[in-house]
């Protein structure tokens, strides 16, 4: 079967660790996991809120309708994945913190070959360019133009350049396809660091390009920068001013202050941007359990607790919120510009890559966390436009509970104490499991909410955060 680059990189030496974990088992949740699980009373403030959001949009001449914009991607994070973790974690009639916006739509997830023709299933990378520029690539591809190879300004460098605080958080590399799709432009998504360059000859700074995406992201100088990477920053520079330095180093040099987990990250100053590397690529998983098997595994309940995880890792609700913190206190009083922010959720797709459902199901619900505190956030200033979507679909498949599926399958006793069958068919044993070419959810809370009824283009995000922040 031959590999689009969708997966290159993404997945060195997890399944070990996973699986040593599955053999913690019977865990039980906390019972806190339903704490952001509102009914239809919620549902009802939310829709008020969004259109008090459109209210104050309208009502303030010459200012853009946003202060602020916090978009969240769930990578490959589709209705299947959304489901099996609302049935897992709150209950099939419970709700996730992402399901009380009021205000949703679908968008299309699709991508183009070099001559513009729809190639019907995207990878990360050029599903980041499209929202991240609105404008559809190839796969594999950062932020630069099918056939042309041409870079394309993305929301980061626009905000930024309209006098926005920018921020982007994630729990893969921050050189991973996602956050670079905000800082960088490459032909391909595996040219992370300066050793990475195989498949990006004209970016190389030799050939007169901007370099790598580390290199692209130190100089594109994000505010606030959390995730994963250490070892893409690790990597020397090979050409241009800083050559013979470690792009850490450069960063340094740029004013960046590097934090390595969660008290760095809390004591970090406000003056001065924030990199934040807290593991060599990915940040380890939240949950741990028994991956799919062909003929299905024994009723599983997850762990909720990775030993694999060091105690001083952030969640991606805490970056979230110090991300928050930091670019609160960089907004420009005089104008009243606040901030871009970023957040992905990137584990969601690598352990549904490895039919791993208890991770997956960890990660969603530790998004489903980050949501809930930009929610608050935008409660408490409701000049903040709050975007909840994936990149893609991915492989998962909800089946009756006395199915035989042909392909991986396993059963998770949920919270609730139901019985529930997930599927993944997509690759057979020992392969990884595909993205999927579905459309997906999209929601959204505060001014211009709106935006994001119906069936929309997936580039079409891109207008939605200019026009929400005055952005030309
Ligand atoms: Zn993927």
């Amino acid at each position: 079967m031959s590999r689009t680059p969708t997966h290159r990189g993404r997945h060195r030496g997890r399944r070990g660790a996973a699986v040593a974990a599955a053999l913690l088992v019977l865990v039980t949740l906390p019972a806190a996991s339903t704490a952001d699980g509102p009914g239809a009373a919620h549902r009802d403030r939310a829709a008020a809120d969004d259109a008090r959001g459109r209210t104050a949009a309208q009502t303030v001449p010459g200012r853009a309708p946003a202060d602020n914009v916090i978009l969240l991607i769930g990578d490959g994070m589709g209705d299947a994945e959304i489901t099996a973790a609302r049935d897992y974690s709150v209950g099939a009639a419970g709700r996730l913190a992402l399901d009380t916006l009021a205000t949703t739509g679908r968008r299309t997830t699709f991508s183009v070959d070099e001559r513009g023709r729809p190639v019907y299933v995207t990878d990360s990378a050029a599903g980041a360019t499209a929202w991240a520029t609105g404008r559809r690539t190839v796969n594999g591809r950062v932020s630069k133009t099918p056939g042309t190879n041409r870079p394309l300004p993305t929301l980061l460098e626009k905000a930024r350049r309209h006098g926005y605080a920018t921020g982007s958080v994630t729990t893969a590399s921050v050189a991973d396809a996602t956050p670079a799709a905000l800082t960088a432009h490459v032909t391909d998504r595996s040219c992370k660091g300066p050793a990475d360059m195989a498949e990006c000859p004209a970016d190389t700074r030799a050939a007169g390009g901007a370099g790598s995406v580390v290199e692209q992201t130190v100089a594109a100088r994000p505010d606030v920068l959390l995730g994963g990477g250490a070892d893409h920053f690790a990597q020397t520079v090979r050409d241009g001013p800083y050559r013979g330095r470690t792009v850490l180093e450069q960063a340094r040099a740029a004013g960046y202050q590097v934090v390595r987990d969660r008290a760095e990250l809390t004591a970090a100053r406000t003056d001065r941007p924030v990199l934040g590397l807290f593991a060599p690529d990915y940040l380890p998983v939240e949950w741990t359990g028994t991956p799919a098997a062909p003929g299905g595994t024994a009723p599983q309940r997850c762990a909720v607790h990775n030993p694999a995880r060091p105690a001083g890792t952030p969640t991606l609700a805490e970056s979230t919120r110090a991300a928050l913190d930091q670019l609160t206190a960089r907004r420009d009083r005089a104008t009243g510009k606040g901030f871009f922010l970023q957040v992905e959720g990137a584990s969601i797709d690598d352990r549904a890559h490895e039919a791993d459902p208890c991770g997956q199901i960890g990660e969603t619900v530790a998004f489903d966390r980050a949501v809930a505190v930009a929610l608050a956030y935008a409660g408490r200033h409701p000049r903040t436009l709050v975007i909840v979507t994936a990149d893609h679909g991915h492989a998962t498949q909800i089946l009756p509970e006395d199915a035989r599926p042909p392909g991986l399958s396993s059963t998770l006793v949920t919270d609730e104490g139901g019985r529930m069958l997930l599927g993944y068919a997509t690759a057979g044993s020992g392969g990884t499991q595909e993205h999927t070419g579905v459309t997906v959810p999209v929601a959204a809370r505060g001014p211009l909410a709106h935006r994001v009824l119906g069936l929309r283009e997936n580039t079409e995000l891109f207008g939605t955060v200019c026009a929400a922040l005055g952005l030309r």
